[in-house]
C-alpha cells in the first residue's frame, strides 16, 4: 500500500493543519469545520491526479475541445460525525460522485477500553467502482477498517483511496495490514507519533467530532 504524507512537503495545507491543531483557534467551530473542508478540497485535487481519465469532446460556441476527464464511477464514503466537513470538501470537487455514510462510535467497556460499533450504513453499490473513504482522525485504524467491512456488503471496489487528516503511526500500520495492498492508497495530511491511553492521537488535535459540532 502506498502511504502519502503531505507533511513531507510545504504548502498552504500547513496553515490549515496548524489552525486545526491550535487550542485557541479551535474555539471557533465554524473555522474548524471550514478548515477540514478546505483540507478536503486540497486532498481531493491531489487524489484526482491518480484517477483514470477518458477523452471527451466538448462543444464550445466556436469549435470542439478535447479534454481528459476523470472517471465518474466514484463512491465517496464518510464515517460520522467528524467526517462530514471533510466529505463536504471532497464533494465540492467530486460533485458527480455517489455518496455513502457509515456511523462508527466508541462503546466504552470501562474507563479506558472500548469497542467500535457500526450501526448505520447508507451506500450505493460499490462493485467495481473507486471508493474514497474519508475519516479525519486515523487513530487505531479500527473505525476505518470496520467502515470498509460494512461497505463491502455493497460490493468490492476496484480501487480504494483512504483519506485522513491526522493519522497516528499505529493507525497507518494497522490499515497497511488490513486493507488490500495492491489497490489501496492512504493519504494523510500529517502522521503523528503516538496514541494516549484513551486512543487519542498525540499531539493530534483533540476530539474532531466535538470540535466540529460541540461536546456529546
Ligand atoms: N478521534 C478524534 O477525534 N481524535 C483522536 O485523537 C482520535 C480519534
Amino acid at each position: 500500500m502506498e502511504v502519502i504524507d503531505f507533511n513531507q512537503s510545504n504548502s498552504m495545507l500547513n496553515r490549515f493543519i496548524a489552525e486545526l491543531r491550535d487550542i485557541t483557534i479551535q474555539k471557533d467551530q465554524m473555522r474548524f469545520r471550514r478548515n477540514l473542508e478546505r483540507i478536503g478540497e486540497i486532498m481531493a485535487y491531489e487524489v484526482s491526479k491518480r484517477l483514470v481519465y477518458y477523452k471527451k469532446d466538448v462543444q464550445t460556441p466556436l469549435g470542439v475541445s478535447t479534454i481528459n476527464l476523470p472517471e465518474e464511477d466514484i463512491v465517496l464514503a464518510t464515517v460520522f460525525r467528524a467526517g462530514l466537513p471533510l466529505h463536504q470538501g471532497f464533494h465540492n470537487y467530486f460533485d458527480h460522485c455517489e455518496n455513502a455514510f457509515v456511523s462508527a462510535y466508541r462503546k466504552y467497556l470501562d474507563e479506558v477500553n472500548f469497542d467500535i460499533h457500526i450501526e448505520y450504513l447508507a451506500s450505493p453499490e460499490i462493485e467495481g467502482k473507486t471508493l474514497i473513504l474519508v475519516d479525519p482522525m486515523l487513530a487505531t485504524g479500527s473505525s476505518m477498517h470496520l467502515a470498509y467491512r460494512a461497505l463491502l456488503s455493497k460490493g468490492t471496489p476496484k480501487t480504494i483511496h483512504l483519506v485522513s487528516v491526522i493519522a497516528a503511526q499505529q493507525g497507518v500500520d494497522y490499515v497497511t495490514k488490513m486493507f488490500p495492498n495492491d489497490k489501496t492508497t492512504l493519504w494523510c495530511a500529517a502522521i503523528d507519533p503516538s496514541l494516549n491511553g484513551h486512543a487519542y492521537i498525540v499531539p493530534g488535535l483533540g476530539d474532531a467530532g466535538d470540535l466540529c459540532f460541540g461536546e456529546k
